[in-house]
């Protein structure tokens, strides 16, 4: 008898924890990239225009956790609105690659199934986040690049844009820049390559990560680095988390180049027991340290708390690495941290109990 109402006890135990209502801790986070964000290169009419926009996605991620929507489709409702502005190097906002091409990465994954999609290097669908959410849902892989991830999308009914869709007048003077600055760099040191009179001359890379190596790929960094990639992290009423990432990666970019973004990991991760983090900043670095991974690890295995493992990775481990950036993260108790080790990066979060915040720098 003692035993049966022990069983039951335990039962009915387990049964209001995974009934537990966590509309009193909705939480949503948003940031809108990292890197030389700072009040000198900022004129009070763009800091505006971030804010609204950034205000907009808060308010339509907040709107579908509040009307009991998952946390995955919070992330994606957030994302779509910076994916739709040109502000951020994001869907129609995106930074061109050497070849004057926009290419996309992005990434979900739902911290309750540990389920995962991504899509890299697609040139055509208007709203990345969504491809990568169809391929977590309704495909058997977890990450599609180029051509085929395109076709999937089309099947799967999503929106198909002419490339010509993602071109801003920005974003192509941008890549003028980068590539007239890459020259002057390599035409006066040598490149990285031959060696030349001994590579990249550190001193000559104004904006340059301040710890770390400088090389060709830092140049690179260094005029999409003021333009942001876009993620989202939630916590919806089930008590769910979902961590989602899309971006244009960084002007100039070579090769087919994929960033951290679309890796599961490295820019993305979501997981119930630990936390749901979405990095922005210098992809190689981050993809070298799994950032997103790293910071759920140190919670899992070392029982740090949020806060303290997303400081340890993004102001130390980073940071001796020259890997420049942040991330947003959140935890099932609707804690957040965006640690950032750059001069700045847009960022907010919207709370049940009404607290909004929309940040842009340092202090
Ligand atoms: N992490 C992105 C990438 O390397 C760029 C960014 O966050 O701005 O592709």
């Amino acid at each position: 008898m003692k035993r049966l109402s022990i069983t039951l006890l335990a039962t009915l135990y387990c049964v209001s924890l995974s009934a537990q209502d966590f509309s009193d801790k909705l939480t949503l986070v948003i940031h809108g990239g990292a890197g030389t964000i700072n009040r000198a290169n900022m004129s009070p009419e763009r800091e505006n225009a971030y804010r609204q926009t950034m205000n907009i996605a808060l308010e339509k991620g907040y709107e579908v956790l509040k009307k009991g929507g998952t946390s995955v489709q919070a992330v994606e409702a957030a994302i779509h609105v910076m994916e739709d502005s040109p502000l951020f190097n994001a869907g129609k906002g995106a930074v061109f690659t050497n070849e004057g091409k926009n290419e996309l990465d992005a990434a979900i994954m739902d911290g309750r199934t540990q389920k995962a999609g991504a899509v890299a290097g697609v040139t055509t669908i208007k709203n990345p986040i969504s491809a990568a959410i169809a391929v977590m849902d309704q495909s058997v892989h977890v990450m599609m690049a180029g051509k085929g991830a395109e076709q999937f999308a089309r099947e799967k009914g999503l929106e198909i844009v002419d490339p010509s869709y993602f071109y801003t007048e920005a974003r192509y003077k941008a890549l003028e820049r980068a590539k007239e600055q890459e020259k002057t760099e390599l035409d006066h040191n040598g490149t990285k390559e031959s060696g030349g009179k001994g590579g990249v001359d550190q001193r000559k890379i104004k904006n340059g990560p301040k710890t770390g190596h400088h090389s060709v790929e830092d140049l690179i960094f260094t005029e999409g680095k003021k333009f942001g990639t876009v993620g989202c992290v939630a916590l919806d009423k089930y008590g769910n988390l979902a961590a989602g990432t899309s971006t244009g990666g960084m002007t100039n970019k070579r090769y087919g180049r994929i960033g951290d973004a679309p890796i599961i990991g490295a820019g993305t991760y979501a997981n119930n027991a630990t936390c749901a983090v979405s990095a922005t900043g210098h992809g190689e670095y981050f993809i070298r340290s799994v950032v997103a991974h790293d910071i759920s690890a140190l919670m899992e295995y070392k029982g740090l708390s949020l806060a303290d493992a997303a400081n340890e990775v993004v102001m130390k481990k980073l940071v001796e690495k020259g890997g420049e950036g942040g991330v947003i993260a959140i935890d099932r108790n609707g804690n957040v941290a965006m640690p950032f080790n750059s001069e700045g990066m847009y960022r907010g979060y919207i709370k049940a109990d009404g607290k909004r915040e929309i940040l842009i720098y340092k202090d």
